[in-house]
Formats: C-alpha cells, structure tokens, sequence
C-alpha cells in the first residue's frame, strides 16, 4: 500500500500523535520500554514534518529542553526506535524518519524531494521481491536492503520549475 505524499496543509498533528500512538502499542507487545527520553526523541523525528532529521539536530532540541543530551544518549535512543522498526535511516542523508507503519516487517523504501527534503516511505512488496529475484540469480544473499529515490515531489513540482 504506497503512502501519498502529505498535502502541504495536512494536519501534520494527526501524523505525531499516531505516530506516538503506534510507537506506544509496538513497544507494548514487544515488551520494550518507551523511556522519556526514547519518545522524545521519536516525537522530534515526527515533529520535523515529513523530512528526515539528523542526530546532531536532535541533539540541539533535546540539550534545549533541558534532557541531559550527550551523543551517545541520542544514538542509544535512536539504536533503540530503529531496532523496534519505529524509524528508518536514511543512508544518503545520514538522517532519520519516523516508520509509517510500526509493526510491520518492511524494508525501507523511500522517495526522498530534493527540495523540500520530504520523505515517503513506498513500501512495495513487489520491489523486494525484483531485488531478491535479481540478488537470488546471482547467488547473493540479502541481509539489509534501502531503496532511496532521489527527485522532485508533487508539492514542488506544482510551484514550477523543473521536472
Ligand atoms: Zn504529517
Ligand atoms: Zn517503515
Ligand atoms: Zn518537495
């Protein structure tokens, strides 16, 4: 089920808190623990609107309000949510995305705008199955695979321009 782009007026409110939500109940059935500071930083991912954030960035916010922000409480936090596949590194951008659908397994496959930097996720079973068809021919095993496509969304392309 390919995700839409989010209209520029979208209630991008809705986005957080389910996606707060959705983080919420995965944890819950995994038995993981959502600490403070783990949802925190799940919340400024989300709140970033739909364009990947970086760890510094996420540092600076979370040293601002007062969270005893060292590197190393970031990445732990952001360890944490990547491996309850509640965001996705973005490998080009060496940022993170807060996962639309939490709790099911997909790879990550995004269009990335290269204007406003928002990102969508695709996940589109046929895509894997190409990559794995394509790897399994020629004897290679598959561990980890991003799909990152580079262009121009439909909100930019409307304000003219190229493409
Ligand atoms: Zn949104
Ligand atoms: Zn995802
Ligand atoms: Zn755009």
């Amino acid at each position: 089920m390919p995700t839409a782009f989010p209209s520029a007026d979208h209630d991008h409110h809705a986005c957080v808190s389910h996606a707060l939500d959705a983080a919420e109940a995965e944890c819950r059935r995994r038995g993981a623990r959502l600490t403070d500071v783990r949802r925190r930083v799940l919340e400024l991912v989300w709140q970033q609107g739909h364009a990947p954030v970086g760890a510094y960035a996420l540092l600076d916010m979370l040293g601002r309000e007062g969270f005893c922000a060292a590197p190393p409480t970031v990445y732990r936090a952001l360890d944490f949510l990547l491996a309850h596949g509640l965001i996705h590194r973005i490998e080009r951008l060496n940022a993170y995305t807060g996962c639309s659908r939490p709790g099911v397994p997909h790879a990550g496959q995004f269009l990335l705008c290269e204007r406003c930097g928002t990102a969508v996720e695709l996940d589109d079973p046929a895509i894997d199955s190409v990559i794995a068809a394509a790897a399994a021919r020629l004897g290679f095993a598959v561990s980890r695979q991003t799909v990152e496509v580079d262009g121009i969304c439909p909100a930019c392309r409307a304000q003219g321009g190229l493409a």
